[in-house]
C-alpha cells in the first residue's frame, strides 16, 4: 500500500484506523482475512472526509456494522472497510399523540435501540430482539423476525453519498424488499435511521421481548459462530425445513458444519475458513436444486477474495 494513501488516511481517521486488519474478528462467524485498511468514524463529517478521499483515490469501502451477517472470504477485502460501531448515538423524543420517534445513528446495536425503547414505554422495535446487528446493517437487510420487517418502523434515514454528501430519505421514497433495501443513491451509506414507535404498556412490552429471546434460545443454535440463516426463505416454505429434509443437517465441511439444531444456520466449530462455510453452502444449493427444484437465494453477504 502506498505511504502517502496510509499517511492521508491516518491524519483523517486519527487513532480510528487500522491496516491489514483481520475480518475474522469482526465477524459473527470469526472468519475471513484481512481489509486493506478498517477505519471507524466518529462524526458524520470525519466519515464525510473519509469517503471523499476513498471516492477521489479510486479505493473501494464497504460499510459494515456488527458483521453478523456478513461471510468474508479467506484472502480478505482489498479496500477500506468502514467500520460505524462509533457512530452509535440514540435519542428519543417526546411522545405526540400516539406516536414518537426514536433516532439512532448507523452503528448503535438493535439490541441497545430495543432495549432503550423499552424502558421508555415505547412499542414496535420487539421483533428485534436478539438479532444481533446495528441499526445500519439491520436497515440494509431489512431485517426481520416473527412476521415484522425493519420497514414497518422505519420512517426516514440519513444517508451519505460517496463523496461524502447527506440527504434525508423518507420512508415513502425507499424501496425494500425481503431482506433487502434498494439505496436511493449508488452505494450509499446509511447513517441514521429514525423509528416510528408507539406507547406501550412497558410490561407488556418486555414480555413480548422476553418471549422472543427464549425463543431464539431454544430454536437457534447461539452456542455456535453464525451469521443467521444463510439462505432466505423460499416463498411458501421455510429454508431450514427443506435443508433438514434433504438431510443435510449436521454435514461438516473442515470445520463447519451445518447446525444440528437448525438446518438453515452453518456454525464454525472452531476452526472454519470461509471456504469450509462456502463448501457446504454450495453443498446444499446443489442438493436442493436436484432434489427439490428450488435455486436456495443467499441471505448473508458474500464479501472479498479467495486466497
Ligand atoms: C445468531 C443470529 C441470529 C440472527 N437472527 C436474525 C433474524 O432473526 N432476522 C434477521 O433479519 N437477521 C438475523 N441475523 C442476521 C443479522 O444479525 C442481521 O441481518 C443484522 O441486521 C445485520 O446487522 P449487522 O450490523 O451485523 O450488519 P453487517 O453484517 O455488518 O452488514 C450486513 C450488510 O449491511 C451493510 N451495511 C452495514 N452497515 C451499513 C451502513 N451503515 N450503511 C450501508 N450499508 C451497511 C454491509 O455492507 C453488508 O452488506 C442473525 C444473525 C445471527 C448471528
Amino acid at each position: 500500500m502506498r505511504e502517502s494513501f496510509r499517511e492521508e488516511l491516518k491524519r483523517l481517521a486519527g487513532d480510528g484506523v487500522r491496516f491489514e486488519e483481520p475480518l475474522a474478528n469482526h465477524t459473527s462467524l470469526g472468519v475471513g482475512g484481512p481489509a486493506l485498511a478498517m477505519v471507524y468514524p466518529e462524526s458524520p463529517e470525519q466519515l464525510g472526509a473519509i469517503l471523499a478521499f476513498l471516492n477521489g483515490a479510486d479505493i473501494p469501502c464497504l460499510p459494515v456494522g456488527n458483521g453478523t451477517n456478513l461471510l468474508v472470504r479467506d484472502g480478505g477485502y482489498r479496500g477500506v472497510v468502514i467500520c460505524m460501531k462509533r457512530m452509535a448515538g440514540i435519542r428519543i423524543y417526546p411522545v405526540r399523540g400516539n406516536e414518537a420517534l426514536l433516532r439512532a445513528e448507523a452503528g448503535a446495536s438493535l439490541a441497545e435501540v430495543v432495549s432503550r425503547s423499552a424502558a421508555a414505554g415505547l412499542a414496535g422495535l420487539e421483533f428485534c430482539a436478539g438479532i444481533p446487528g446495528s441499526v445500519g446493517g439491520a436497515v440494509t437487510m431489512n431485517a426481520g423476525a416473527y412476521g415484522r420487517e425493519i420497514k414497518d418502523v422505519l420512517s426516514g434515514l440519513i444517508m451519505m453519498d460517496r463523496t461524502g454528501k447527506s440527504s434525508a430519505w423518507p420512508c415513502d421514497r425507499l424501496q425494500f424488499h425481503y431482506r433487502r433495501f434498494e439505496p436511493p443513491i449508488a452505494d450509499g451509506l446509511i447513517t441514521t435511521a429514525v423509528f416510528r414507535l408507539a406507547p406501550g404498556d412497558p410490561e407488556a412490552i418486555n414480555g413480548r421481548i422476553k418471549e422472543i429471546k427464549d425463543l431464539r434460545r431454544r430454536k437457534h443454535p447461539l452456542e455456535h459462530r453464525s451469521a443467521g440463516s444463510v439462505f432466505k426463505n423460499p416463498a411458501g416454505q421455510p429454508a431450514g425445513r427443506i435443508i433438514e429434509e434433504t438431510g443435510l443437517k449436521g454435514m461438516w465441511s473442515g470445520g463447519a458444519q451445518v447446525s444440528e439444531k437448525h438446518g438453515n444456520f452453518i456454525v464454525n466449530r472452531g476452526e472454519a475458513t470461509a471456504k469450509d462455510i462456502l463448501t457446504l453452502i454450495e453443498t446444499i444449493q446443489e442438493r436442493v436444486e436436484r432434489e427439490r427444484h428450488i435455486r436456495l437465494e443467499m441471505e448473508v453477504v458474500v464479501v472479498g477474495e479467495d486466497s
